[in-house]
Order: C-alpha cells, then structure tokens, then sequence
C-alpha cells in the first residue's frame, strides 16, 4: 500500500498527431479534476506537453490510463517524489504549438530531428574537442544552471535563431553539435531546425536534463548549478558528485541560486536575490519598482513612506559610495 499522503510530480510530452486538441483538453482537464491532479498540460494537434502533481495513488492511475491510450502508450515520464502539490490550479489548453520556436517554417520532428543522445552517451560527447555544446533554454533558466562550457544562443526568441547562427558559423561549422533542454521537448524542434539547415552531426540529450540528473551512471557529472523548473519548486538539484554555484545575485553578484519575482507587478521580472537584499531592495528591480504604487513587499510588509524612504536613502548611499 502506498501513502496516500506522498505526492509526485509528473513531466512529460509526445509529438503525436491528436485530432481535436480543444475537444480532447476538456475531456482531460475532467480526467484530471476527478483524479484532483494540479497542473499545466498543452494539447496541440502535433502532440501533448504536460507537468501535473497529485498523490502517488493518482498519479500512478493518471500514467496507466494514459499508458492505455495507443497514441500515448510509449510515453515517458519523469517522476520526481514531493511534499503535497508543485502547482495551485489545473489548467489543461488546446495550443496551436507545443513549441513556439516562432521560425518561418515550423518543423515536425516527427520527420526531422537530431539524434537522441542516452545520458551516457551525451556526457561522453560533451567532453570531446570538436563539439559544441548549445543550450535551448531561456537566459533565466541558464543563468541558474547549465552544461560546463555550455552556449546559450544569445537571443531574445528563436525567431532571432537564424541570424544568430550565421554570425557564429565559425563556432559550429565542421562540429558535433549537442543540444539540450529541461524535458526535452523543445529541443526536439531546435535540434530538428539545425539539421534543416543542414548541420551533419546533431544530437539531443534524450529525457533532457531532468533524466540525466537521475541517471545511475552519470549522476548529474559535468552539470553546474540547479535546474529550473515551470512549478512551484521552481529550481531541482541535478549533479549528485559535485554542486558549483553559477547563478550570482542580481544586486551584489555573490553566488545564489533563490529566484524572486520582482515585487512590481507590472514588471514581474525573475531576479535571482538573496534574502537579505530582497529587503534592503524591497524586492524591485530598480528605483522605479521599489517606489510602485503597487509594489507587492512593501504591501506584504505593510511598511509605511518613512520606512520606505529609509531603505531608498540606504540604497542611495551605497551607490553613492560605488560611484566615488
Ligand atoms: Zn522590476
């Protein structure tokens, strides 16, 4: 008998055709409520893409029905052990793409994609001289944790992908390229993008890094830093030999790894701080998100003007101080 009380969470995708994504994300979205799953699934034409937690009891019935389903029945899951939900609500929504690379040509990687790479394999890769090692995630995601030596594309959207590879040929051009991402996922669409554009030897770290965290061999070796994640966990630890801290703080540039959102709701930005300096900052990003009207810490706080005055004058000086 498992504990009712032990929760897992749940990632996983498949790029397989689903005829009426809007009709098959209600029914899901039902499926999921009466199993009381939390979480964020996409259903697209091209396939599905989800993260749910609930009890191990539910999600092992949620894995089996999908299981019994033939368009899902090789599905991978990643399942990792945690204490009550990561999420707060379910949402289940037809999209038009799982993936937005927002390219001129959408690719189905179904027919076009990079080789899968198994962990050991890709640890093996990674360390010769003539690859290079590209990561297909945003800059925040990055900024927390990455491959050793890695490249993250230095780009806004993949739509700027194109010209970012023309500027940097001389870095790839004639090598291995690997790629990889959280789940995978989206490296399923940037591996198949670069094979498109005609570079010979692609591979994608099959899993993504949540599975090469997890594998028995390779244990996470060569990772620096911690995996973020879409949930309310929002960061997983990966190298289980070694942890090199390569996030720094947003005000001080000292190591740290705690992501905050900007207090200022209007601006929202993650921003890696500390304790202490989330409220000597008040959790703003800059001068004009600490005085917001609607800047949430000092709502939190209740601090009154003069408090706030005070902690705007400290940060004056010091950066009085730095200037001189
Ligand atoms: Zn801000």
């Amino acid at each position: 008998m498992t504990n009712s009380k032990e929760y897992q969470v749940l990632l996983y995708y498949k790029y397989v055709p689903i005829v009426d994504p809007v009709e098959y994300a209600m029914e899901h979205l039902q499926f999921c409520n009466d199993l009381e799953l939390k979480g964020r699934i996409h259903v697209a034409h091209e396939g599905i893409n989800g993260t749910v937690s609930g009890t191990v009891e539910h999600t092992e019935q949620y894995m089996e029905a999908m299981r019994n389903d033939p368009r899902f029945a090789d599905m991978a899951f990643k399942i990792d052990k945690h204490e009550g939900h990561a999420f707060k609500k379910m949402h289940v929504r037809p999209r038009k793409e799982l993936v937005t690379l927002r390219l001129e040509e959408d690719i189905n990687p179904k027919q076009t994609t990079g080789k899968y790479f198994e962990p050991k394999e890709f640890f093996e890769a990674m360390q010769d001289e003539d690859t290079v090692v590209l990561d297909a995630r945003n800059d925040y995601e990055y900024d927390l944790g990455h491959f050793r030596g890695a490249i993250r594309p230095d780009i806004e959207t993949f739509r700027e992908l194109p010209e970012w590879v023309e500027k940097n040929k001389d870095l790839i051009e004639g090598k291995r390229i690997l790629t990889y991402c959280t789940g995978g996922i989206r490296c399923e669409k940037f591996s198949g993008w670069l094979v498109k554009q005609g570079f010979e030897d692609v591979a994608q770290l099959h899993g993504g890094i949540v599975t090469y965290g997890k594998d028995p061999e390779v244990q996470g070796e060569l990772w620096d830093g911690q995996c973020y994640v879409f949930d309310e966990r929002i960061s997983v630890p990966v190298n289980q030999k070694e942890h090199v801290v390569v996030g720094v703080d947003y005000f001080d540039g000292k190591p740290c790894e705690r992501y905050v959102n900007c207090a200022n709701p209007e601006c929202n930005k993650q921003i890696l701080c500390s304790e202490e300096n989330e409220h000597k900052y008040m959790r703003g990003c800059t001068h004009e998100c600490r005085v917001s009207p609607r800047n949430m810490y000092v709502k939190e706080h209740g601090l009154s003007k003069e408090e706030i005055q005070e902690r705007l004058d400290i940060i004056e000086k010091e950066n009085m101080k730095q200037e001189a």
